[in-house]
C-alpha cells in the first residue's frame, strides 16, 4: 500500500470508529480531516508532512512546547521504574514529589496571604478536579455542623467541565440547558462581561452591578451555599471573557463576609496562560480550593489537581466510624508518569524563565489585538497574558453577533489552516492561546495568519 493510500485508510476507519467530542459528526464526515503524527515546539505535522501552527496550544494544555526534552526523558525514566500504582491506599513518589512542588509554587505565588494552601488531592482532568472541589465543599461544611449548605453559586458563561457536577455550575446555555433536568439547583449570578453586560450598563457607569446582583444572593441565600466557584480572571470557554479589575478582590471579600467558601477553577488559567503563574495573583487574593489541570503536565498526560487548606483538610479527619472520610477517588489518581511530567514542566518555568520571556509576548499580541480591533467585522478583543479573544460580530455599533448556525469562527479557523495554523474557535469568538513559549517571530506570524484570515472571510 502506498503511503497516500496508508492516510486514505486512516481517515476512513477515523471516520469508521472514532465519535469526537464537541463535534457534529456528520460534519466531520464531510470534512477532510488532519490527522496529526508529530509535534516540535509550537508546531505539529499532520500525516502529510504539513507544519502547522499549534496556536490554540493543542487545545490550552501546551506550555513549554511539544517534544520537550526535560518532560520526555522524565517520562523515560519514570516508565523504566513503573507505570502506575494507585494512590488508595499506596503512595508513589512522583506524586509526593509533586505534592510538595505544587505547595512550594503555591506559597510563592501567594507569599503572605491567606488562605493558605496545603494539601494536594488529584484527579486526572479538569471536570474531575472541578467535581472533586464541590464535593470537598459541600462535604466541609457538614463536618463543620453547618446545616443547609447544600448547592453553590456560579456564574453565566461559566464552563467547569462536562461531567454532571461540573455542568450543573457551568452557564453556557448551548451546551448545558438540555440536561437540565440531570443537575442540582445551582444560584447563577451575572457574569462580569463588560462587553456584553447582562445588566444592560456600560462600563463608565456600572460600579460593579454585577458583583452587587451576586451580593443580593449571597445575602438572601448564603445559608445554602456552600461555595463559590469561579473561573479567576478570564472565563475561558464562555468565550475568553476578561473580568474588570477589582471583581476577583471583591468577591472574596464577598465570600468571607458571607462564609462561603471560594473555588477557583484555574484549569485553564494557572500555570502561567495570564502572565502570572496563577490568575488569582492579578488580585492578591487566594482561594480556599483551587483547581488546576490542562497545563499542568505541558500537555503531556492527563492530570489534575484541588488543592485545599488545611482548614478544610482538618475537618475531615475524625475517628474511620465517624465517617468523614473523604469518599472520593479515581483509578489513575496521582499516576507516576503524569506526576514526573508535571515535575519537569514546573521546573521549567524556573530554568527558561516562563513569565518572564511572555512579557514582550503579552505587549506584541496586545499590539497585533489593537490592530485587529480596527476590522469592521471584529466587535471586541480582549486578553489576559497570552490567553485572547477576538469576537466577530454582524454589526459592530449595534454588537449584533453572527447567527452561531453561520459558524463564522469555523470559517476563520478553516482559512487560517490553509496559512498553516491551528486554531478552535468558540461560536464567534476567534481563541488564541498558543504554548508560552512560542517565538516574537512564530507569535507575529501567528497573529499575521489570523489577521489575513478574517479579512478572507469578511469579504467573501
Ligand atoms: C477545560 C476546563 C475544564 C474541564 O477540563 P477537562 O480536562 O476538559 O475535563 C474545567 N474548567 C475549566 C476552566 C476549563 O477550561
Amino acid at each position: 500500500m502506498s503511503y497516500s493510500d496508508e492516510i486514505k485508510k486512516l481517515k476512513e476507519s477515523d471516520k469508521k470508529f472514532v465519535w469526537h467530542p464537541f463535534t457534529q459528526m456528520k460534519d466531520w464526515f464531510e470534512e477532510d480531516p488532519i490527522i496529526i503524527t508529530e509535534g516540535r515546539d509550537c508546531f505539529v505535522k499532520d500525516a502529510y508532512g504539513k507544519w502547522y501552527l499549534d496556536g490554540v496550544s493543542s487545545i490550552w494544555v501546551n506550555i513549554h512546547g511539544h517534544r520537550k526534552k526535560e518532560i520526555d526523558d522524565a517520562i523515560k525514566t519514570q516508565l523504566d521504574k513503573i507505570a502506575h500504582s494507585t494512590l488508595l491506599g499506596l503512595g508513589n513518589i512522583p506524586s509526593i514529589e509533586l505534592a510538595e512542588k505544587l505547595i512550594n509554587l503555591t506559597d510563592k505565588s501567594f507569599a503572605g496571604l491567606t488562605p493558605r494552601l496545603s494539601k494536594v488531592f488529584y484527579s486526572d482532568n479538569g471536570s474531575t478536579a472541578v467535581e472533586a472541589a464541590l464535593k470537598m465543599a459541600f462535604q466541609y461544611w457538614i463536618h463543620k455542623g453547618v446545616k443547609g449548605k447544600q448547592t453553590f453559586l456560579s456564574l453565566k458563561n461559566a464552563y467547569h467541565g462536562d461531567t454532571i457536577g461540573a455542568v450543573s455550575v457551568g452557564g453556557i446555555d448551548i451546551f448545558h440547558d438540555m440536561f437540565s433536568p440531570l443537575l442540582f439547583k445551582a444560584y447563577k449570578a451575572p457574569s462580569p462581561h463588560c462587553y456584553r453586560c447582562e445588566l444592560g450598563k456600560t462600563s463608565l457607569e456600572c460600579s460593579f452591578t454585577c458583583l452587587k446582583e451576586m451580593e443580593n444572593i449571597l445575602e438572601k441565600h448564603s445559608d445554602e451555599i456552600a461555595a463559590v466557584i469561579i473561573e479567576p480572571i478570564v472565563q475561558a470557554a464562555g468565550g475568553m471573557i476578561v473580568w474588570p479589575e477589582g471583581y476577583l478582590k471583591d468577591l472574596r471579600e464577598l465570600c468571607n463576609r458571607y462564609n462561603v467558601l471560594l473555588i477557583a477553577d484555574e484549569v485553564a488559567t494557572g500555570f502561567g496562560r495570564t502572565g502570572k503563574m496563577f490568575a488569582c495573583e492579578h488580585e492578591n487574593i487566594v482561594p480556599d480550593i483551587m483547581c488546576l489541570s490542562k497545563g499542568i503536565t505541558n500537555g503531556y498526560m492527563p492530570l489534575a489537581v484541588t488543592l485545599a487548606t488545611d482548614e478544610i483538610f482538618n475537618a475531615f479527619l475524625g475517628e474511620f466510624k465517624e465517617l468523614k472520610t473523604f469518599f472520593h477517588g479515581h483509578s489513575y489518581t496521582g499516576n507516576p508518569l503524569a506526576c514526573a511530567a508535571a515535575i519537569a514542566s514546573i521546573d521549567l518555568f524556573d530554568k527558561e524563565e516562563t513569565l518572564k520571556n511572555m512579557r514582550p509576548k503579552i505587549a506584541l499580541l496586545e499590539d497585533r489585538l489593537k490592530e485587529i480591533a480596527d476590522l469592521p467585522i471584529v466587535g471586541n478583543v480582549r486578553n489576559k497574558g497570552l490567553i485572547a479573544g477576538i469576537e466577530l460580530v454582524k454589526d459592530k455599533p449595534s454588537k449584533e453577533p453572527f447567527p452561531w448556525e453561520k459558524k463564522m469562527g469555523w470559517n476563520v479557523a478553516y482559512k487560517a489552516r490553509e496559512g498553516g495554523v491551528l486554531i478552535r474557535p468558540l461560536g464567534n469568538v476567534i481563541v488564541v492561546m498558543p504554548p508560552l513559549s512560542i517565538s516574537i517571530e512564530n507569535l507575529k506570524r501567528l497573529m499575521d495568519v489570523i489577521k489575513k484570515a478574517i479579512i478572507v472571510v469578511s469579504s467573501s
